[in-house]
């Protein structure tokens, strides 16, 4: 069986320095080669009779060579190579510069394919440095010929070569992953085939069905495991928690009445934790519907039933926000709930991290400081992140790995549809808080161009006058990639909206800015300032995206809105109507935007309801729009794009699904092959 492990320098023609570039770009093995898949091809098949040639156009045409090749130094440093080439229906003027051994390769009287971009002006045809290949040694033209993304220390020759010689290394003996049943029903190439065919492939057609299979195997592999680590989550012991604690104890206490989704996930979680299983279960609701309150409510359970609660928040800002609640709610009841952040004072955190080991803390909250390794527990029977996209499944791991098994709960406010969750949090329950709490006003939206301005102005400085307060959300100044980087571009951003704000616009008015690089302590101060009313204009950019709780703040300004994705305009949205006042989101736009930005805009009008901005944001990124991954905390895939991909998504799933309820654990012969797979990506991937 070939060793996909083996450094790539294993490969014919790999030597100690090219496998440094390849290293470079963090391909270190067989694998890492075979599966650096082209990023896109260069279409080399198209033929063409030279008299059909158009101007401009990229295409081979074979033609015999009618002229002896002529050599022209015209100055240091600069030779012309020159030749005349025909076919049965007209002649091209090849030109070539300093190349020239070219003289050696081309000869009078014999038949070429060339390709390259061809000019056409009035009936004068030429081309400049074309590739050419000999008829008969058919090499580099007449096929789709493979891009990859590279360094400039190596060549796409360098690349091409190497990939070729790895598939004839591994070839015949490449193990499969996906059994022939398989193969056979849903008509896949076997694995080989697929592998020589993304990167070689013979016709468009090949290159299509190379992709399905490869992107079937990507998908397939990873919802097996995810399912796989679900099912292995659920033969864990757990904790059961106390039944004599009632959560109505503290419901009851509540300011508010509890929703009735609310209160239906709070059933579900209690389930859970009555239960002596383990509870790995994901709350998802939208910004806004009272996740909050579910995860004090379970932490009170948890508490009273003798154990330690960690709440691991994306940001110092909400971990702090969170604190506030935790303790108005929990402290009534003797539960001593405290901040750990990477900010904490050493005297404070030495004193937190002894309280925390000798269980005098009942709730820690904080941000990734928790996960760190010095923070051990003395009873830690609760875990619940609020990730917002931001902790993968190593994190939710690590965070429980400092308890015997701690119950986690995971709150996401980016709702999801169901089969993003499915490969998102595969290996978790799911509760959905699908209602908001009553008498919240709908969030008035409008999309405005330049032109609107003024109003625009007039009517923040009206809110203002009222006594409310202001959101002003800006894009990050667009840099070339590499040349600043993200910190720097912020900051840049964020000081020239507020100046704006601040002198332009409302001089009368107090305006400030947080941005993601700020001092935590002068970011906090800002946002007590601007949550103590003191402050009317906050700017920011989405670094602190996340659902800070200002209920006086009436209005959501973004700036170049065409800008962020759906999902994210829904986040930024949430921040306001958070209180009793009637809110505003105003989505500035360009006029000159795409017609996704456009219908983007228009969505974000008409609806407020998160699952169906969800939907329509996949359906919009399925056209072509990317905003990155990270932001949905989705998985990197190496050839699968989870929204142009979807309906393939959908189908592997409910396979997947009847593979794992037919065959739990892939324990029969016939899936022996996905077993080992499976086992191989869990390896990979999830565990720690
Ligand atoms: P989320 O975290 O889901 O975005 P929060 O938990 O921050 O939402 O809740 C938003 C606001 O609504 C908070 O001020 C919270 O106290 C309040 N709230 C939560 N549940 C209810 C309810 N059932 N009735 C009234 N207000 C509620
Ligand atoms: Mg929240």
């Amino acid at each position: 069986m070939a060793d996909l492990k083996q450094s790539v320098q294993y490969i014919k023609g790999v030597g100690p320095n090219r496998a440094a570039a390849f290293n470079s770009i963090g391909i270190n093995t067989v694998e890492d080669l075979l599966t650096h898949f082209p990023r896109e091809y260069e279409e080399r098949s198209k033929r063409k009779k030279i008299a059909e040639l158009q101007n401009g156009e990229e295409a081979t045409i074979t033609a015999r060579v009618v002229a002896e090749v002529s050599v022209n130094r015209i100055r240091k440093n600069m030779t012309i190579l020159k030749t005349i080439v025909e076919d049965d229906t007209g002649r091209c003027t090849v030109t070539w510069f300093n190349q020239v051994y070219i003289k050696q390769n081309i000869k009078r009287g014999e038949t070429y394919h060339f390709f390259g971009k061809f000019s056409n002006n009035f009936g004068r045809i030429e081309v400049n440095t074309p590739v050419f290949d000999k008829v008969g040694q058919e090499k580099n033209t007449g096929k789709m010929m493979p891009v990859y993304s590279s360094t400039y220390q190596l060549s796409q020759t360098a690349i091409r070569q190497a990939v070729e010689n790895a598939l004839k290394t591994v070839k015949g003996d490449l193990p499969e992953t996906i059994p022939e049943y398989l193969l056979q029903e849903y008509q896949l190439m076997d694995r080989m085939m697929a592998l020589s065919q993304i990167h070689f492939p013979h016709s468009k057609e090949e290159q299509l069905r190379a992709r399905k299979r490869l992107v079937f195997e990507e998908f397939f592999l990873l919802q097996l495991a995810l399912l796989e680590l679900k099912n292995q989550n659920e033969q864990v012991q757990g904790i059961a928690f106390d039944k004599n604690i009632k959560m109505s104890d503290v419901i009851n206490q509540l300011p508010f009445k509890l929703t009735k989704a609310q209160l239906r996930v709070l059933e579900e979680i209690d389930n859970d934790m009555e239960s002596n299983k383990n509870m790995n279960r994901l709350l998802q609701g939208d910004v806004g519907s009272g996740k909050t309150v579910v995860a004090i409510v379970a932490a009170y359970k948890a508490v009273k039933s003798g154990y330690q609660v960690a709440v691991m928040a994306p940001t110092a800002i909400l971990a702090t926000q969170h604190l506030e609640e935790f303790q108005k709610m929990l402290q009534p009841f003797g539960i001593n709930c405290r901040l750990l952040l990477g900010a904490t004072k050493p005297k404070e955190k030495q004193e937190i991290l002894e309280q925390l080991e000798n269980g005098e803390i009942d709730v820690i909250i904080g941000t990734h400081s928790l996960i760190s390794e010095n923070v051990t527990f003395a009873k830690l029977g609760l875990a619940i992140t609020d990730e917002q996209h931001r902790f993968g499944v190593k994190q939710r791991a690590t965070i429980s790995s400092k308890g015997q098994n701690p119950d986690v709960l995971v709150m996401t406010a980016t709702p999801i549809p169901r089969t993003l969750a499915l490969i998102v949090y595969g290996d978790l329950d799911i509760s959905i808080i699908d209602e908001l709490p009553p008498n919240r006003k709908k969030i008035e939206t409008y999309a405005v161009t330049k032109r609107m301005e003024e109003r625009v102005n007039g009517f923040i400085r009206q809110n203002i006058a009222e006594g409310r307060q202001v959101y002003v959300v800006c894009p990050l100044v667009e840099e070339k990639e590499g040349e600043e980087d993200e910190g720097k571009a912020e900051l840049k951003s964020v000081k020239e909206w507020t100046e704006k704000y601040q002198h332009e616009v409302f001089p009368e008015y107090r305006v400030a800015c947080v941005y993601g690089k700020m001092k935590p302590k002068e970011k906090d101060s800002i946002m007590e300032q601007f949550k103590n009313g003191e402050i009317d204009i906050l700017v920011s950019t989405t670094v602190i995206e996340v659902g800070v709780n200002v209920p006086n703040a009436s209005i959501m300004v973004v700036e170049n809105a065409e800008r962020f994705g759906l999902s994210q305009l829904h986040q930024l949205r949430g921040r306001v109507g958070r209180g009793q006042y009637q809110s505003y989101c105003i989505l500035k736009y360009n006029s000159k935007c795409s017609d996704v930005a456009r219908e983007r805009m228009k969505t974000m009008q008409e609806t407020n309801d998160g699952f169906v901005i969800a939907e329509k944001d996949l359906e919009l990124r399925g056209t072509g729009e990317f905003f990155g991954t990270k932001q949905h905390g989705l998985p990197e895939f190496k050839i699968a794009n989870i929204f142009v991909d979807m309906p393939m998504l959908k189908s592997v799933q409910s396979v997947a699904q009847k593979i794992e309820a037919e065959d739990p654990g892939l324990q029969s012969e016939k899936n022996g092959l996905l077993r080992k797979a499976v086992d191989e990506k869990l390896k990979q991937q999830i565990s720690l």
